[in-house]
Order: C-alpha cells, then structure tokens, then sequence
C-alpha cells in the first residue's frame, strides 16, 4: 500500500504496514520540485482574520500553559452550541466534549480507548489512512466495504455481510475523504439500522461538515437510537482553513467521552491554549462565514473539475469535501501511483494516487486525487498545466 521507510524489524508489526503517509510523500516531490500542490489537502490561504487575531490575542493574554485536559471551558462550551445551531444536537459542554488535537487525535484515541485486539472494525474503502492506522494500532481488524464511483453508494448486503460477531465499530467518515461522498439519509439510516441491530459503536469523521455542495451534511448521531452510540468527532482545520493549528473535538455520550479521554490523556495529553480561545471565536462566526466557506469551494469544485475535464481525464464531480477525483485512463495512463511520481517531471503538478485510500488495488489503481482548496489563480494554472499530459511531450 505505502512505502515502508523504515527496517520492520524495528517496527511494532501494527505499524508495519504503514510507510510514510502518501501525503507526505507527496508533499515532499511538490517541495523538491517546486511543482504546484494539489496532494496534500491544505488551502493555500488563511482563514478569518478575526479568528487569527483572537488567537495573537490569546497569546498576549497569557493563555500560553498547559490548558484543562478536557480543553477549555469556552471551546466546549462553543462546539455544543456550534452542535445545537447547525444540527438542533444537544451536547453538555461539561461532560460530553472533549477538545483534541486534531481529528486524527479524536479517531485515534477513541480506537485505542473502546477496541480490544481481534475486535473488527467496518469502514468505507477507499479510507483515510489514519481511520485504518487507528484500528491497526489498536490491535484490530478492518473489514471494508467498497464505493465505487461515480456516485459511490454502497451495497447495503455488501455492508450487511461485512459485520460478524467480533465487530465493535463502524466508521463513517462524510463528506468523505477521498471520494467526496456525501452520504445520505437513506445511507445512514441503513448503517444506523445496523448499528442498532448488532449493537455497534460508530466513530464519525466530519471535518468537511461545512463543505457539503450536493445534498446536506447529516451528523450521524442525529439518526435515531445513535445519539448514545457515536462518538462524533470533527475539527477546525477545514472549516477555518488553520489546518496547522491542530484543534480537533468529540462529541460523545459521557462514558464514551470519558473513555476517549482516557486514551486522549496520554497520546498529546493537551495542546494549543490560545488556538483553543481562537477556535471558540471561529465556532461562532455568523452564518455568512459558513455560507460563504461552502460557496467559495463550490466555485472552486466547479472550476478544478471542469479544468480536468477539459485536459481529458474521467472526473467524478465531488458532493462535499475539497478533493476531487479523476480517472486517468482516457489519457492513457494505468497506474496513478506511476503517474503522480512522475507528474511534476511531465507537467509541474502534484496530486495524490488514490490507491494509497484502498486495500483493492485493482479498484484504485487508475485514480486520482486532486485538492482543489488553493486560489483560483493557482487551480487555473495547474488545469492548464495538466492540459499539456493529452497532447504528449
Ligand atoms: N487531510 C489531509 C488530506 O487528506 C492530509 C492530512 C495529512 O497529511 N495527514 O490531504
């Protein structure tokens, strides 16, 4: 799946599958190269100024120690408000939110707090490869089921078989990274009926909520019966473009908040004081702020797929998210892992190969992944840059 960089025998052999990420890699060759990035998932603008300046703010203020483990109280108190304003959920800021770093901190933690080894684990193949680093690391087993585009829906027997008695969790991740899936009503109630019926825990990924163009983002603990039984993770990275910053939250029962806490307390223990003051402001932003977030992206959408459209390849316009991906087999490719290695040599570009996102290979191998969260400037260049790979050197 990914490079292994370093000698297994030093690895734990729950690592050893994993290499270094493919974002990295791939950032690494836009870096070496100087080709334009569109790998690495990260806008290439800052988010609002008055979220950056309470931040600056929190800093001269003195919020520079260790701040409380469960994050601080303004935070929690601004994601249950933020849970009650977008999606009428109710979360007790005290006792049913806990602030992260990250929400790759939130899946982690909660994985290796409410897994034991041998437990399975059922997700969306393709995956984000942290969901299957957490599982791994846990001492789990994956058990995938495939979206195959171009609307990526799943098959509800496909997903119905792949729960057996050793399964204690499903993940879903929507808007979904890679595909830029956005799962329906119809969709989550299945997966809610599963969940009910084999009593399951469910760990979501939603830190694209507010980029869902197609459809809308439903958080899966609205579903009936799942409020008790999620652990509803999301972050501030995309929503306010400070991808760097690391505040990541849960919103969970409280003994399922408790139990990530317990993981949580030793894996960062705390981080980023004055960025927590600052994603407290971000959080209650009006919601021109959101609106306008979710109509530049849409524009940008628009405008990436239809530059890889023109240039040749087989897009899948995405619902939600910041990627899209392509097929590159109408330009005569087969290999995206070849491809995107050899992509900034051929045309100046970085993208990243979407087999990284599958354990089929075979389903991934000719896809694509393009982040389209960079300027307008920067996405019709690139488009006019991957033009040049149809009519060859
Ligand atoms: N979420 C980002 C992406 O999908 C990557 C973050 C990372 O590098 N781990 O591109």
């Amino acid at each position: 799946m990914l490079v292994v960089a370093v000698p297994e025998r030093l690895l734990n052999e729950r690592l050893v599958e994993f290499g270094t990420t493919i974002f990295a890699e791939m950032s690494a060759l836009a870096m070496a190269t100087g080709a334009i990035n569109l790998g690495q998932g990260f806008p290439d603008t800052d988010g609002p100024q008055e979220v950056a300046d309470a931040a600056v703010a929190a800093i001269r203020a003195g919020h520079n120690q260790y701040p409380p483990g469960l994050g601080i109280a303004d935070l929690r108190r601004a994601v249950a408000e933020h849970q009650k304003r977008f999606y009428d959920l109710d979360f007790d800021p005290d006792t049913e939110v806990l602030v992260t770093a990250g929400a790759t901190e939130a899946i982690a933690a909660a994985m290796l707090s409410l897994l034991a080894p041998g437990d399975e684990v059922v997700l969306f193949e393709p995956y984000y490869d942290s969901h299957i680093a957490g599982i791994a690391m846990a001492g789990a087993q994956r058990r995938l089921v495939t979206l195959r585009p171009p609307r990526y829906r799943f098959d509800p027997d496909e997903l119905a078989a792949a729960i057996g008695s050793r399964t204690r969790m499903i993940v879903v991740n929507s808007p979904h990274n890679p595909t830029g899936k956005v799962f329906d009503r119809s969709e989550l109630e299945l997966i809610a009926e599963l969940c009910r019926r084999h009593d399951l825990l469910a760990v979501t990924d939603e830190v694209y909520e507010h980029l869902a163009y197609d459809g809308e983002h439903i958080p899966l603990a609205t579903l009936p019966g799942m409020r008790e039984r999620t652990i509803s993770v999301s972050s501030a990275g995309k929503t306010f473009s400070f991808t760097g910053w690391k505040i990541g939250w849960v919103c969970a029962a409280p003994e399922l908040r408790d139990a990530v806490t317990a993981a949580k307390q030793f894996l960062t223990f705390v981080n980023g004081a004055p960025f927590q003051h600052a994603v407290a402001v971000g959080l209650r932003l009006g919601d021109d702020y959101f609106a306008g977030l979710r109509a530049g992206l849409m524009a940008r959408r628009n405008q990436l797929t239809d530059g890889l459209a023109a240039a040749g390849f087989e897009v899948y316009r995405p619902a939600g998210t910041y990627f899209a991906t392509a097929d590159v087999r109408p330009l005569g490719f087969d290999d995206g892992m070849a491809l995107c290695r050899r992509l900034p040599e051929l045309c100046g570009v970085v993208a990243v190969p979407s087999v990284a996102f599958y354990d089929d290979e075979d389903e991934g191998r000719h896809l694509v992944r393009f982040a389209f969260c960079k300027r307008p400037e920067v996405l019709d260049e690139a488009a006019e840059r991957l033009a040049r790979l149809g009519v060859g050197p």
